[in-house]
């Protein structure tokens, strides 16, 4: 048993179906992102599992425990909200006590846990200032220190780091693993920022219309996409319309206009229509005579630790990143020999709704 089960959980607002059948489970101390873009539905289900929005059909069930119709309170559960709703008129100690005074907890114990949830959060030093007198990333920390300090059995965090700057984002989400790890809360968390969904997660739920289309490890997401999808979402892809032209026992190859290209895939069938993912950065430069494809540049775009180039070719517009070119790097209506490892090339389905866990 899974401590953190949802199943078939839907979300209908009269004819729209804002959230549908969603299946999931959560294992103790996993942190798990549903990852999508607006509208998709995430914030609903994070919504369901707090007990704000009211599940339409199918159940959570917490260690066991169907909660589905128990009242948000009742369920206590940590909770970040993107605004992080920090009462203004208390101050951060008060703040981050107010729910264990809620829960009627000794002035000492309270006392004493604030002030280990506040070293948690390094704000310490912090305690009787106002929300007002903090900076973005210190609200942002006062708000995770206040869900915490109830020892809450799952964390749900709503885009909580969407009010910060770049840097401080970055420099958030690693604190927060961090403190997750420290913790060891089970947390599930609303993105819609991919590299914060797979820097972050042990899982991520990739969801798009209400549905989850796959729930894998990160690694597993980017280099496994189950569909076109995924593949757009979760990272950058080449993808590429062809024809299964021959099959053997090691793989097939592939017709795109009129280009055979070779992938270990044997599980396909003669004159079948796919579709090809190619990650950016498995192009390779080649000499001429190694090459599978050759192509132009048309822009090449300076990133700091990579270059990101356009390239036109007979397979369409590829989108190719190269790191460490230094001084080699390509001039725009350069001409360039390219090929790639053979497992780079994933068939990827067309469809959007088939789940794979
Ligand atoms: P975002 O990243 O923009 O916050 P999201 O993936 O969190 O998006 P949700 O807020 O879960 O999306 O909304 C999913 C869908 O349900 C949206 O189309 C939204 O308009 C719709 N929806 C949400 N709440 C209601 C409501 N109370 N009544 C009708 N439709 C709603």
């Amino acid at each position: 048993m899974s401590f953190l089960q949802l199943e078939n959980l839907s979300k209908h607002y009269g004819d729209f179906t804002a959230v549908e059948q969603l299946n999931l489970t959560v294992e103790k101390g996993e942190f798990v992102s549903l990852l999508g873009p607006s509208g998709c539905g995430k914030t609903t289900t994070l919504q369901m599992i707090a007990g704000f929005v009211e599940a339409s059909a199918g159940r959570v069930l917490l260690d066991g425990r169907d909660i589905t119709h128990e009242k948000p309170n009742r369920r206590g559960l940590g909770i970040v909200f993107q605004s992080y709703a920090l009462f203004p008129h208390m101050t951060v100690s008060a703040n981050v006590g107010f729910g264990l005074e809620m829960r009627r907890m000794a002035a000492d114990e309270c006392t004493e846990r604030v002030r280990k949830a506040l070293a948690l959060v390094h704000l310490k030093k912090f305690s009787h200032r106002y929300p007002r007198e903090l900076s973005g990333g210190q609200r942002q920390r006062v708000a995770l220190a206040r869900a915490l300090v109830i020892e809450p059995p799952v964390l749900l965090l709503d885009e909580p780091m969407s009010n910060l700057d770049a840097k401080l984002r970055e420099d958030m989400q690693v604190e927060l693993r961090e403190i997750q790890r420290k913790v060891g809360t089970t947390t599930i968390m609303v993105t819609h920022d991919q590299s914060e969904a797979l820097s972050m997660s042990d899982r991520v739920v990739v969801m798009d219309a209400g549905r989850a289309i796959q729930i894998a490890k990160p690694f597993d997401a980017y280099e496994s996409p189950v569909n076109q999808f995924v593949s757009q979402f979760v990272g950058k892809a080449n993808l590429f319309e062809g024809e299964v032209a021959s099959v053997s026992r090691q793989g097939s190859a592939l017709n795109v206009h009129g280009h055979l290209l070779n992938t270990n895939d044997a599980s396909l069938h003669i004159g079948e229509q796919v579709t090809l993912c190619l990650r950016p950065e498995k192009l390779e430069r080649c000499s001429p005579q190694d090459e599978i494809i050759r192509g132009r540049v048309r822009s090449g775009v300076f990133l700091g630790n990579q270059w990101l180039y356009h390239i036109d070719t007979g397979l369409g517009d590829l989108l190719a990143t190269w790191q460490n070119c230094g001084n080699a790097a390509c001039c725009d209506g350069q001409e360039v020999s390219l090929r790639w490892p053979t497992d780079a090339l994933h068939i990827v389905k067309r469809g959007q709704h088939e789940v794979r866990h």
